[in-house]
C-alpha cells in the first residue's frame, strides 16, 4: 500500500479508526454525550450552510437585481438624453422662426399693440388702473411695479393677456 503524503482519506480513516477504537473503549456516557455533540454539529453545520446558501442566493439576486437597474438606468438615461435634446432642438428651432416672424410681419400691429396695451393698462393682480408714471416705465423698459400692490408687470404679459 502507497502512502501518499496530504491525501486527505488516508488522514481521515486513519483518525476514524483511532476514534473508533477510543469510542468502543469509552464509558457509555462519555459515547452520548459525544453522539449528541457529533449530532449537534451536524445540526448546526446543516443550519449554518442552509442559511449561507440563502443569504448568498439573496446578495446574488439582489446583486442581479442593481446591474440589472443600473444598466435599465443608463440605458433610459442614454435614451432620455438623447430624447431630450432632440426635443429641446426642434422646440428651439420652433422658437426661432416664431420670434423672426412678428419681426418680419407688418409694422401697423406695433401700434395695434400700444393701442390695445394702452386700453388693457389695469394691474393683473389688484386690478387698479395703472398711473402715467408706471405706464411710462412699462413702455420705457418692458417692466413695471404696480403702485398699489407693488406686484411685477411685463408689457409683454399685458399684451399676451389682451
Ligand atoms: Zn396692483
Amino acid at each position: 500500500m502507497i502512502y501518499q503524503h496530504g491525501d486527505g482519506w488516508e488522514w481521515f480513516t486513519y483518525y476514524w479508526d483511532e476514534f473508533i477504537t477510543w469510542f468502543l473503549a469509552a464509558p457509555l456516557i462519555a459515547q452520548i454525550l459525544v453522539i449528541i455533540g457529533i449530532a449537534t454539529v451536524l445540526i448546526l453545520t446543516i443550519v449554518l450552510v442552509y442559511y449561507i446558501a440563502k443569504g448568498v442566493c439573496l446578495l446574488l439576486t439582489y446583486i442581479g437585481k442593481g446591474i440589472y437597474k443600473l444598466f435599465k438606468g443608463l440605458s433610459t438615461a442614454v435614451e432620455g438624453k438623447s430624447k431630450k435634446n432632440e426635443e429641446s432642438e426642434e422646440i428651439h428651432y420652433v422658437q426661432v422662426i416664431e420670434n423672426r416672424a412678428p419681426v418680419q410681419s407688418v409694422p401697423q400691429k406695433v401700434n395695434i399693440n400700444t393701442n390695445t396695451y394702452n386700453k388693457a393698462s389695469f394691474c393683473p393682480e389688484c386690478g387698479i388702473r395703472f398711473s402715467g408714471k408706471v405706464l411710462n416705465a412699462l413702455e420705457s423698459r418692458g417692466f413695471a411695479f404696480c403702485q398699489q400692490c407693488g406686484s411685477k408687470t411685463e408689457s409683454n404679459s399685458v399684451q399676451i393677456s389682451i
